[in-house]
C-alpha cells in the first residue's frame, strides 16, 4: 500500500536520473565522433556542438577598456533575451549540449529574468555558468544565485588596486566590487554550499601583468573554488585601441588550422541571431536566426545548415579574405581538441607551458 502510494513521485525522479545518465553517456561517446568530424574536415554531417552560448543581453553597465561593448564598439540593437525564445532554445540543446552560459556580450544580472533561466536550466538538466562584473552582486542577488543551481560563476575583478581596477573597469567602484566578491564567497563557504564552482577571474593585461601574483595568493580563499588568469583577448583584433592593451608575451599562433569553434561551440545573440563565436560583436558573418522567417525555432538545423557549411568549407581551405572577424582574428589557435576533450577557451599554448587559464569566463 506504503509503495503503490510512493510510486508516482518517485518513478519521475528515478526516470529523470536515469534520462541524464543516458544523455551524458550518450554525449561522451559523441565526443571522439565530434573530433572525427572535424580532424577529417566534415563540414555537414557534425554531431550538435558541446558547449551553448546564449547572449541573455548585450547591455552593459561598465565601460570597460579592453570590451567591445564598454568602448561602444560593438553597435548592434541593443536588448534582453525574450524568455519564451530562450526556454525553446534550452529545450532543443539540453539533450545535446554538456553546458551554456548565460552570457555573451554585456551584463547578465542586468537580465530581469536571469533567475528564470537558471532554474528552466537546472530543470532540463543542463550546467549553466554566468560570467559577472559582480558590481551588481548585492547580498540579495548573491543569495539568490547560491539557491539557484547555476553550476558554475566568473567574478571579474582585473587588479588588486583601486587605482588599476577603475582604469580598466570604468564607472566600477573597486571597494564594492571587492566587498561584493567577498560577501559572496563567504556566503558560500559558511552555507556549505558545492555550487556554483566560483572562479575568481583576472584579465592579463599589460596594467594587471605586475599584480596577478599577488591576485593569485589573495584570493586564495575559502568559497573560491579556481583563479583564473584568463590570457588577453584581443576580439580578433578588430579594434586598435584594444590591441594596444595587450601584454607582450611573445606568443604568436604557429600555422593556421581551421578554427574548432565551428566544430563545437554555438553562440547564439539576444534576438536570436547566430554568431561564429563572440569574437564577431558586430555580426560581421551572417549565420541566421534560430528563428526561422515562419517564426520556428531551429538550433540544430543551423548548426549544419548552408551557411555554417560554407564557413566550415572556408576554414577547411584556408580562405578567409572575406571572413570577417576570422581574417584579422589569432584567437583560433587558444585550442585544440582532442578525441575524449572538447572544453576550451583558453591558451593552448601557454597551458603547455603550465601556466594557468580560463576555460570559459568572457567579461
Ligand atoms: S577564427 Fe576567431 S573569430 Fe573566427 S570563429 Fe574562430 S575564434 Fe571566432
Amino acid at each position: 500500500m506504503t509503495q503503490s502510494t510512493n510510486l508516482p513521485t518517485y518513478q519521475p525522479a528515478l526516470l529523470a536520473k536515469l534520462e541524464l545518465a543516458t544523455r551524458w553517456q550518450r554525449n561522451r561517446l559523441l565526443e571522439p565522433v565530434k573530433w572525427l568530424a572535424y580532424e577529417t574536415g566534415q563540414t555537414r554531417f557534425v554531431p550538435p556542438p558541446s558547449r551553448l552560448y546564449i547572449e541573455s543581453t548585450n547591455i552593459c553597465n561598465l565601460s570597460c577598456i579592453m570590451c567591445p561593448t564598454g568602448r561602444k564598439e560593438q553597435v548592434r540593437k541593443k536588448g534582453y533575451m525574450d524568455f519564451e525564445l530562450f526556454k525553446i532554445i534550452v529545450d532543443q540543446m539540453a539533450p545535446w549540449v554538456q553546458a551554456t552560459t548565460l552570457h555573451i556580450w554585456g551584463e547578465p544580472l542586468l537580465h530581469p529574468r536571469l533567475f528564470d533561466m537558471i532554474a528552466y536550466c537546472r530543470q532540463k538538466g543542463l550546467h549553466s555558468e554566468i560570467s559577472t562584473n559582480a558590481t551588481l552582486l548585492n547580498e540579495e542577488r548573491a543569495r539568490k544565485i547560491l539557491d539557484s543551481g547555476l553550476g558554475a560563476i566568473y567574478l571579474c575583478l582585473d587588479g588588486m588596486r583601486p587605482e588599476t581596477y577603475e582604469q580598466i573597469r570604468v564607472n566600477a567602484d573597486y571597494e564594492k566590487t571587492n566587498a561584493n566578491i567577498r560577501r559572496f564567497v563567504e556566503l558560500k563557504h559558511a552555507g556549505g554550499y558545492s555550487a556554483p564552482l566560483v572562479n575568481l577571474q583576472i584579465i592579463e593585461m599589460e596594467k594587471t601583468l605586475g599584480e596577478v601574483e599577488e591576485f593569485v595568493r589573495a584570493w586564495r580563499l575559502p568559497g573560491v573554488d579556481r583563479i583564473s588568469v584568463k590570457p588577453f583577448d584581443s576580439w580578433a583584433g578588430q579594434v586598435t585601441d584594444i590591441n594596444a592593451l595587450r601584454p607582450e608575451d611573445g606568443q604568436r599562433p604557429a600555422r593556421r588550422y581551421p578554427c574548432p569553434n565551428l566544430w563545437y561551440h554555438t553562440h547564439v545573440y539576444w534576438d536570436g541571431r547566430i554568431a561564429m563565436c563572440d569574437r564577431d560583436f558586430n555580426l560581421l558573418y551572417d549565420l541566421g536566426n534560430v528563428r526561422s522567417a515562419d517564426g520556428t525555432v531551429r538550433v540544430l538545423e543551423n548548426w549544419n545548415g548552408p551557411q555554417m557549411q560554407e564557413l566550415r568549407r572556408r576554414h577547411l581551405a584556408n580562405d578567409l579574405g572575406s571572413v570577417s572577424p576570422c581574417d584579422s582574428c589569432t584567437e583560433w589557435a587558444w585550442w585544440k581538441p582532442t578525441p575524449f576533450r572538447s572544453r576550451g577557451n583558453y591558451n593552448a599554448a601557454r597551458l603547455e607551458g603550465g601556466e594557468s587559464g580560463s576555460d570559459h569566463g568572457d567579461s
